[in-house]
């Protein structure tokens, strides 16, 4: 049997597509975000990241490295275990207590990521709990559809950010069967905010608990970086909040918050916890500094903000048209796979813009996109250079279409 063959065959499939992936070989340098060594040959030496999710450059925050080295210096690099077997340290503990009182909650569980701890938590929920029914928003990221599919749960899956018809699924299930509604409050590629008051509320009225997911809202909304739900004063309304340490946070890892008896029940059930390496220490360490740091400091918010409104004005006046929304997060639709990779190849190419296409299937087909984040680190200047080059290309792209 040729093998290469059949994975040829389907790569190519994907190429003509163009949905193809190709990754960007980016060296960071630290002190200098957003900008990047680049190490493709085509492109600038230096490249400016427009599409990071490190939004508030806590990557490179000098605090954060230092409580790092100084962890690696006293503790070593990996956890050198499972949490179960000798991996838990100290630090992961402490990191756990961090997380709890961010989102005020009893207890939280950490993850090696963001996309293991919704894998694992829904799964072991989902699969767990008697006769358990998951309803989920239709957007919901990957990682809560996989840990979904793979509890084997009944699930039933509600309008985008539509509590009315949540509240009507929710209304045709047995009452005694356990819910558990799973959503996000900002979903990153339309950078929309959920209704949470209006979800809660309907998940409260039929005894749904309510699994939340934070992702890209932690450490960017709420006076302490506990998200939306900090922001809305819904936090303590919320069974479950799940969050990463890999994006604001500018480290790694994932976890949950809640009970204290949820997440020992996660502990003590999910395959995906158990039997697997525990984060490294200095990466616990790291990750504490940094949720500790942005409970105090909301310069790196604030500074965000202004950034983000003024990337907005500049595409208004341009008119460039972007997706309206009350995120952090630019889409500028482009709504073709082929034109979205190389209008992305162009900015790389000519004016050392790096934004990745955002094409199927981490977004529909024809609803392409480029998706700017603006953060603290992000000049106007750069803003500025972004907005002409786009305009350039825009009027290129609209005279290709006259013509054609
Ligand atoms: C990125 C992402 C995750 C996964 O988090 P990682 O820490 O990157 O694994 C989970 N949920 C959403 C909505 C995400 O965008």
């Amino acid at each position: 049997m040729d093998f290469d063959a059949m994975f040829d065959a389907q790569l190519n499939a994907l190429k003509e597509e163009g949905n193809y992936r190709i990754f960007a070989e980016l060296e960071r340098q630290c002190g200098a975000f957003p900008r990047a060594k680049s190490h493709d040959e085509e492109t600038p030496d230096e490249v400016t990241v427009w599409c990071s999710n490190d939004y508030l450059g806590m990557g490179q925050n000098a605090h954060i490295r230092e409580v790092m080295k100084d962890a690696i210096d006293s503790c070593g690099t990996g956890a050198g275990g499972t949490r179960n077997i000798s991996g838990t340290n100290n630090h992961h503990v402490a990191l756990e207590r961090e997380l709890a009182d961010l989102h005020g909650k009893e207890a939280a569980l950490l993850f090696t990521s963001g996309y293991v701890s919704n894998w694992a938590a829904l799964s072991t929920l989902g699969g767990r709990l008697p006769d358990a029914v998951i309803l989920s928003d239709e957007l919901n990221h990957a990682s809560m559809i996989e840990g979904i599919r793979h509890s084997r749960a009944k699930k039933v899956i509600w309008k985008h950010n539509d509590p009315e018809d949540l509240d009507r699924k929710l209304a045709a299930l047995p009452a005694n069967a356990p819910k558990i509604v799973a959503f996000e409050s900002v979903y990153s590629m339309d950078g929309d905010i959920c209704p949470m008051k209006e979800i809660v509320e309907v998940a409260e009225k039929h005894g749904a608990m309510t699994y939340l997911d934070e992702v890209h809202a932690v450490g960017l909304y709420g006076p302490r970086g506990g998200g939306v739900s900090e922001r809305e004063g819904l936090a303590h309304r919320i069974t479950l909040i799940e969050g990463t340490l890999g994006k604001a946070y500018g480290c790694m890892g994932g976890y949950i918050t809640g009970s204290a008896a949820m997440c020992d029940f996660v502990r003590s059930f999910a395959s995906g916890f158990i039997f697997t390496t525990a984060l490294p220490p200095a990466v616990a360490a790291a990750a504490k500094a940094s949720v500790a740091y942005l409970k105090d400091s909301s310069e790196e918010r604030h500074a965000q903000r202004d950034r983000v409104a003024y990337l907005r004005a500049q595409l208004d006046k341009q008119g460039i048209p972007h997706l309206g929304n009350a995120s952090h997060i630019i889409p500028v639709m482009i709504k073709d796979p082929v034109k979205c990779r190389m209008l992305s190849d162009i900015l790389m190419r000519d004016w050392g813009i790096y934004v990745q296409p955002i094409n199927y299937p981490t977004v529909p087909k024809g609803t392409e996109r480029l998706r700017f984040t603006p953060g603290p680190l992000h000049s106007y200047d750069d803003i500025d250079h972004l907005v002409e080059a786009l305009s350039v290309l825009w009027k290129q792209c609209a005279i290709a279409h006259a013509v054609a």
